[in-house]
């Protein structure tokens, strides 16, 4: 039987980006929109990546997954030089999985087909976008926070849905 497809977004699922990028500006002071675009330009984003760390052993279970998934990642980034260092990162730590580099102004769902495919996000707006063209929305929230779309708090909770129904 050929093997569901899985989509993984990065930021916030696989690595703890997130909640470093706003550890920073908040040390750093930084609240306008400008700035903090002048910020995300100024990063390294290989050391960066580095030190966001990943979240709660992710890159293990993404090995577990990949088993049982035709799991890819498929991350936004807001430049080249982030989706380079992004490819170079889990070209290191998962190197037989595929990273799929989605630019800012690109929806998730534009960038591969979604029908059929689970796409784990913690971002409300591409999962429903997602839905909306066939696929399966899953959303990952640390906190385990309610939401409409089926939630887990840990990624090997994949295993454990019955996708079969869920189309
Ligand atoms: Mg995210």
């Amino acid at each position: 039987m050929q093997k569901r497809k899985l989509y993984l977004d990065c930021d916030g699922v696989i690595l703890d980006t997130i909640n470093k990028s706003y550890r920073v500006l908040k040390e750093k002071n930084i609240t306008k929109d400008s700035e903090i675009n002048k910020y995300y330009q100024s990063i390294d984003w290989k050391e960066f990546l580095i030190s966001s760390g990943e979240i709660d052993n992710s890159i293990s279970k993404i090995k577990t997954l990949s088993n049982y998934f035709d799991t890819k990642i498929l991350t936004h980034v807001h430049s080249e030089k982030e989706g380079n260092a992004k490819k170079e990162y889990f070209k290191e730590v998962l190197p037989d999985i595929e990273v799929i580099i989605v630019p800012k102004n690109i929806e998730k769902r534009d960038m591969v087909d979604p029908d059929g495919s689970i796409l784990v996000d913690d971002f409300p707006p591409n999962l429903e976008k997602w839905e909306e063209k066939g696929g399966i929305p899953v959303k990952f929230s640390n906190s385990g926070k309610k939401s409409t779309f089926i939630t887990i708090t840990n990624l090997l909770e994949l295993l454990e849905i019955d996708f079969e129904n869920k189309e």
